[in-house]
């Protein structure tokens, strides 16, 4: 069974950069096992924190992606049919709650509310994950921790955590970080230079602010390195930023050329 969860181990050191004081917040939220929310748009660095951390404290990291069609039993397990009958097998969150792992639900507001109610036994002080199908009730390892994602700004009334749920949770708040250490992360990502990634970050910050204004959201650093590592391999500087930064958020007309022209500002 040790190898269900040595895959999961992070063995190299991924890069971070801190932006704040999240590290030392996250190693004492940890040290008493709080669960914790990541907050912040997509592509801000939330996933990669989390990465960080969990190499940082040695624990294994399994992280789901959620989505609306997603059921208790994607988290939980399932029986499964085989040649020798039916078979249970544990889901990520189980295998995570019975092995001590890091459990990282990315967006975890697609997922239906149904479905996230099964956290809650496990973020209070029982830690206990009851498996409903199996009459099992697993108790979590002491290294065990509950993490997720949040981007507050895709939130409708429809569709937004419980307050029941929030309030279980600390939270830390990402956001695009700073221009010099967002130029930093970029030109370490692609290998482009510090001058040009700058002005990759310089695009998104004007991009930056026509959110709301036509745009649903901004520009991400995920983004700007998609358009460092374009750049890196020699697509002309325009190009690239039309294929990484503006086609791919909108096909508004008006927001292309407004986009083109922040470019066009820079390169
Ligand atoms: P999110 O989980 O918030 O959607 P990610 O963590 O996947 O976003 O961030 C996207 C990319 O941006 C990462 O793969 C990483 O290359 C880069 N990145 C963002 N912030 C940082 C940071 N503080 N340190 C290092 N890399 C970062």
């Amino acid at each position: 069974m040790k190898d269900v969860i040595s895959q999961y181990r992070i063995d190299k050191e991924p890069y971070y950069r801190a932006v704040s004081d999240e590290i030392a917040v996250y190693d004492a939220a940890y040290s008493v096992r709080m669960p914790m929310m990541l907050k912040g748009p997509t592509g801000c660095g939330k996933t990669r924190f989390i990465e960080y951390m969990a190499w940082k404290l040695q624990k294994p990291l399994i992280t789901v992606a959620c989505n609306e069609d997603m059921t208790a039993s994607d988290l939980v397990g399932r029986f499964l049919l085989d040649a020798n009958g039916t078979r249970w097998q544990d889901g990520p969150l189980t295998i995570a709650a019975r092995f001590g792992a890091i459990c990282y639900l990315d967006e975890v507001v697609e997922a239906r509310q149904d479905t996230t109610v099964v956290i809650h036994p496990l973020t209070d002080n029982r830690r206990v994950l009851p498996l409903e199908k199996t009459g099992e009730l697993v108790s979590a390892h002491p290294d065990f921790q509950l993490v997720i994602s949040y981007n507050p700004g895709y939130q409708s009334v429809m569709k937004d955590l419980k307050q029941s749920t929030k309030q279980r949770f600390g939270a830390l708040d990402f956001k695009y970080p700073e221009p010099a250490i967002e130029e930093e992360i970029v030109s370490h990502e692609t290998g482009v230079p510090r001058e040009i990634a700058g002005k990759l970050v310089s695009i998104a910050k004007m991009a930056r602010n026509l959110k709301g204004h036509g745009l649903d959201e901004g520009i991400s650093t995920r983004m700007l390195i998609y358009a460092g590592n374009l750049i890196a391999n020699n697509v002309e500087a325009k190009r690239a930023c039309r294929v990484a930064l503006a086609a791919p958020i909108t096909d508004d007309p008006d927001m292309r050329d407004a986009l083109d022209a922040a470019v066009t500002t820079f390169f």
